[in-house]
């Protein structure tokens, strides 16, 4: 069912993120790992490897610098982690959010210069021990002038680890100096009268904290033929169009791979006038072509303008249970501006890993999380594109829950996906059946009063919706009789237009044998009756396991 065999996006960062990032390893300089550029001549091994010199080649000095404070270390794979502050190691709990392995790493150390200060060039160093104790130095040296400024890779110092180079695993241990360049350079420092201050961060090296789990977004985009009427339109599924998704979901979630495939087109034969009319028949399908709970079905719809009765995107909100994969589906309007609707697959693919909206004041959006930290739904720290080498303002850009642009991810959203992320990827191996495989009776109620039923082999929601519902009862008849009586939980789909409804079946209903009207009763006590016959039964088996 699946056209391209699913590929795997991962960071390599060859010899042109090299020359952006400055402070990356070559292929030559990169052989004398164990060269810790201290002059000492000792590796880990006991053999004369180091010859002074750091991974990009440059002379290593041993000069503390003098006048120069280092204010904060800052790692970043998409959203600023402060690693070392004033000096000192920056531990878990002072975190702002997990910095993980094998996504490559941007390391900025920022600082002041005294007063009295005389431009010259500086040395900044990394050193990282890897956790079998070879060692890297990377060196950055530059004109300083005055204080460093964030807004800018050039306006402070900055390295690159490599996650291919295998730079960024936990265990890993750094430490950042700033060095005078050479002996002439310090004598102009001494003889301004500048002193030694905080030339190094950590005091003795420091954990990088790096998250040992592996870390997998799975995404199938599933594309729609819309044929109705004189419409017959197919999404644009071209490699370009596809990049900026994937580019876009990369950088913006804590993952080291994402795992993507393009489905085959749903054909959709009636008019459009509700998103959130095709989340059913997608959950439906993820059902019986036996999806793995972990994978996120993002829908794209094609529309020119981008929108459907003004929703862009609709995604639902579930909760991180292993029963809960029907309601990992999303959909987007896929029109001419496929940048756009990247922001807006992100946006829904946050929903679908269990976010909330964020309030901005520009443009509100429902149920907005009380807990978000940054006032007026700002990112609050610097954010960086591992793909792009672009750094987003903390003030100037929105989280991409809120509804504001421009958008990108804040340090909240990233710590709150990665523990989704890895509890999804730890399921990879794993079977889903018991408890996680009961059967699972769903009606998808959209705006323009179309519903779509089905079964599924799954878990009612492990929790509230961000936009719940109020429950209704589901009557099933037979020839006039009332058979049963089930509750059921209710949750609406993020743009308020479309209703779940969702209730587990016993085991006598299981293929609703019998059974020729279901009734949902709102809660104004309305009756609603469907055929039973109408329902999508799943055709899944009892238990499954990951591919
Ligand atoms: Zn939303």
């Amino acid at each position: 069912m699946f056209l391209p065999k699913p590929r795997l996006l991962t960071f390599h960062a060859l010899c042109a993120a090299a020359l952006v990032l400055g402070a990356c390893t070559s292929d030559d300089a990169g052989v004398d790992d164990a060269g810790d550029g201290d002059g000492d001549s000792e590796s880990t091994d006991g053999t004369a490897t180091s010859d002074g010199t750091g991974e990009t080649g440059e002379e290593l000095s041993e000069i503390p610098a003098l006048g120069i404070q280092i204010s904060a270390v800052e790692a970043n794979q998409g959203t600023a982690v402060f690693i070392g502050s004033e000096g000192e190691w920056v531990d878990a709990a002072a975190r702002l959010g997990p910095l993980i392995s094998n996504r490559n790493t941007l390391i900025r150390v920022h600082f002041t210069v005294d007063p009295g200060w005389v431009p010259r060039e500086i040395q900044a160093q990394l050193k990282i021990t890897r956790s079998d104790g070879t060692t890297k130095t990377f060196a950055d040296t530059r004109m300083v002038a005055a204080d460093s400024v964030p807004n800018t890779l050039t306006g402070g110092f900055y390295f690159g680890l490599v996650a291919e180079d295998g730079d960024v695993e936990a265990g890993t241990q750094f430490q950042v100096t700033l060095e005078e360049v050479d002996e002439a350079s310090r004598d102009l420092a001494v003889g301004a009268g500048l002193l030694e201050g905080t030339w190094q961060t950590p005091r003795e090296p420091g954990d990088l904290g790096i998250q040992p789990e592996p870390l997998q977004l799975k995404v199938v985009f599933v594309p729609f033929h819309h044929k109705f009427g004189s419409i017959d339109r197919i999404t644009d599924t071209s490699e370009a169009t596809i990049k900026l998704l994937t580019d876009a979901i990369y950088e913006t979630n804590p993952t080291h791979e994402l795992i993507w495939s393009v489905h085959e087109p749903m054909t959709w034969e009636y008019e459009m006038n509700s998103l959130g009319a095709v989340m059913g028949p997608m959950s439906a399908l993820r059902e019986n072509e036996q999806a793995f709970p972990n994978e996120y079905w993002a829908g794209l719809f094609p529309v020119p303008n981008g929108g459907v009765a003004g929703v862009a995107g609709i995604a639902s909100v579930p909760g991180d249970g292993k029963g809960e994969g029907a309601q990992r589906v999303s959909v987007t309007a896929l029109g001419n501006n496929p940048g756009g609707a990247a922001n807006t697959v992100v946006h829904e693919l946050g929903h679908t890993q269990g976010l909330a909206h964020v309030f901005c004041p520009f443009a509100e959006a429902a149920s907005p999380d009380p807990a978000y930290p940054y006032q007026n739904g700002v990112i609050g720290q610097w954010g960086f594109g591992i793909l792009s080498f672009q750094l987003y303002s903390p003030e100037s850009f929105y989280d991409y829950m809120t509804y504001c642009g421009p958008s990108w991810v804040s340090t909240w959203s990233w710590d709150r996906n990665f523990y989704r992320i890895r509890t999804l990827t730890s399921w990879e191996g794993m079977s889903v059946g018991g408890e996680d495989q009961k059967l699972i009776l769903i009606g998808s109620l959209a705006s323009d009063g179309s519903e779509f039923w089905w079964t599924v082999r799954g878990s009612l929601p492990t929790q509230a919706s961000p936009f719940g519902g109020t429950p209704q009862q589901l009557e099933f008849h037979a020839k006039g009789e009332l058979i049963s009586t089930r509750p059921s939980v209710v949750h609406v789909l993020n743009d308020f237009s479309t209703t779940w409804v969702m209730t587990e079946l016993p085991e006598s209903l299981e293929r609703l044998e019998g059974i020729d009207t279901i009734v949902r009763v709102d809660s104004n006590q309305q009756a609603h009756p469907i055929a039973a016959q109408s329902v999508t039964l799943s055709a899944r088996p009892l238990t499954i396991t990951a591919n």
